[in-house]
């Protein structure tokens, strides 16, 4: 059951446990909900008026906003801090947000997601900030398939200089997210493990979500990770390595040769709702508890009152009983139509 319990020493610390007993640890904000990629699975093309009505800049928190928030969520026991979007180099001097999040007491890592469209120009000036990791969105290595699924020109080749740049670079850890769909991409699993094993570069599958409803996902497009297990193993054999954490989305594997891990994220055939610790920020201002949510929690009216926020953050927590991703397996969901937040929304 949810509760909120006085703890160290200091006394500013809480712990605070939803109604499935799961701790807040890991903060995911969004800062834009506009993208300049138009990637099927989260924002087809199609939908572009829909996203002329997203957020304009003035609507979207500032950085004082966020940081504000952010020493929130650290008493509450927030140690991780994800920045992501919609495409979140689209906000300017992303640098200064980085290095104010890690001046917050408890925050002990802070990491990017990007389309890595914009990352040329501001990796060192990131990385200088204290960036501690980054991963970077690549569903095909084949540069025709990576246009149709982005809905953009952009070059890979620009993309995986971008990740030698940042494979050079002080960044504690290098990722590789890459959806695979049915049909559309299957074929790119085992060239993107090639081109990446040996390299430090960690690359996750991640089995395609329901997530909103723009994409009009179905089950039929998923690939099953231990279909892909599989295929990678017949090529490279493999081992299961244990998880670093609780709430560890990703299973990790090892190569049996030496050459390095990769991960698969499969929230649709594995769901890991036992120990989600993880909280969204929209770009409006509102917490999300669950990734599938159907609506936010509005607290930007309290964003100066730090104490009211910790009492409305903490309740928000407390009440939360989130497992989507569980209930959709046990078919509880099955052919769920309800109206969903959009990933470039909530902050994939
Ligand atoms: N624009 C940045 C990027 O693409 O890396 C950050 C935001 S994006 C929403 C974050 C991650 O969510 C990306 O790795 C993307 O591939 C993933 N994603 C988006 N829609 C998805 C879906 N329907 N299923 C699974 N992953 C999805
Ligand atoms: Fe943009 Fe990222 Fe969504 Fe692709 S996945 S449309 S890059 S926000
Ligand atoms: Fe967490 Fe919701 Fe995903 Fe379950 S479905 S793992 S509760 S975000």
């Amino acid at each position: 059951m949810g509760q909120l319990v006085n703890s160290l020493s200091g006394a500013i610390q809480l712990t605070v446990t939803d109604q499935l007993n799961r701790p807040v640890r890991d903060l995911r904000i969004s800062l834009t909900d506009r993208c300049q990629f138009r990637c099927t699975y989260c924002l087809p093309a199609e939908h572009v008026d829909v996203m002329r009505q997203q957020s304009q800049s003035e609507n979207c928190l500032s950085f004082n906003e966020i940081t504000a928030v952010i020493k929130v969520f650290a008493r509450l026991g927030v140690n991780k801090i994800k920045l992501t979007g919609g495409e979140p180099l689209l906000r300017k001097n992303v640098a200064d947000l980085v290095s104010d999040i890690k001046s917050i007491t408890g925050i002990e890592e802070v990491a990017l997601t990007t389309n890595a469209g914009l990352l040329g120009q501001v990796l060192d000036d990131l990385v200088d900030a204290g960036l501690d990791r980054i991963t970077i969105s690549l569903d095909a290595l084949e540069q025709t398939l990576f246009e149709q699924i982005t809905g953009t020109q952009f070059q890979v080749e620009q993309i995986l200089n971008s990740i030698d740049q940042c494979l050079d670079s002080k960044l504690k850890k290098v990722k590789v997210n890459c959806v695979v769909q049915k049909g559309i991409n299957e074929n790119q699993v085992i060239p993107l493990l090639k081109h990446f094993r040996g390299t430090g570069v960690v690359v996750r599958f991640i089995e395609y979500m329901d997530v909103g409803n723009l994409n009009n996902w179905k089950a039929s497009e998923v690939v099953n990770s231990k279909d892909l297990l599989d295929q990678i193993n017949n090529r490279w054999p493999i081992k299961p390595k244990n998880a670093t954490h609780v709430g560890e989305v990703a299973d990790r594997f090892i190569f049996n040769d030496g050459q390095g891990e990769f991960g698969m994220i499969s929230s649709i055939s594995q769901p890991f709702c036992h120990d989600c610790n993880r909280a969204r920020l929209s770009t409006r201002g509102e917490i999300f508890t669950c990734l599938f949510a159907n609506q936010g929690h509005n607290i930007k009216p309290l964003l100066n009152q730090p104490e009211q926020l910790l009492q409305a953050i903490s309740q928000i927590w407390c009440n939360r009983a989130d497992q989507y991703s569980a209930l959709r397996q046990k078919n509880l969901k099955q052919e769920n139509k309800t109206k969903k937040i959009e990933m470039f929304v909530i902050g994939g």
